[in-house]
């Protein structure tokens, strides 16, 4: 079962062993989550797992009913500049004609602006 993890993304040790959801190398003592190469730090990531930062460009994926109110956000509405904060709704953004409300980042994709 061992050998499907990847190696240490620090020293390239094989020896890499998982603990929970983190992988941990006994010759350096680095860790880092199962499934990110790159080591990087916990993201907001978006539907296909782009990781997204503040300022960044998404489109929406669904056609997203807003509670109480009429509105919807339809698919392949672009939202510029999104904010990423702590939530269940971990972006926020302001959607034109609608105005300032929170996304889920499963729900949008990033673009390049
Ligand atoms: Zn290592």
């Amino acid at each position: 079962m061992n050998d499907t993890l990847p190696p240490c993304p620090e020293c390239a040790s094989i020896y890499s062993y998982q603990v929970d959801a983190l992988l941990t190398c006994p010759e350096c003592g680095h860790e880092w989550r199962a499934g990110d190469p790159e080591g990087a730090e916990d993201g907001v990531r978006d539907s296909v797992g782009n990781t997204l930062h503040d300022g960044d460009t998404v489109t929406v994926i669904k056609d997203l009913k807003i509670k109480g109110s009429s509105s919807v956000v339809k698919v392949g509405t672009k939202v510029r500049n999104i904010r990423l904060v702590d939530g269940d709704h971990d972006i926020d953004c302001k959607i034109p004609g609608i105005g300032q409300m929170g996304l889920k980042s499963q729900f949008v994709k990033k673009v390049s602006d």
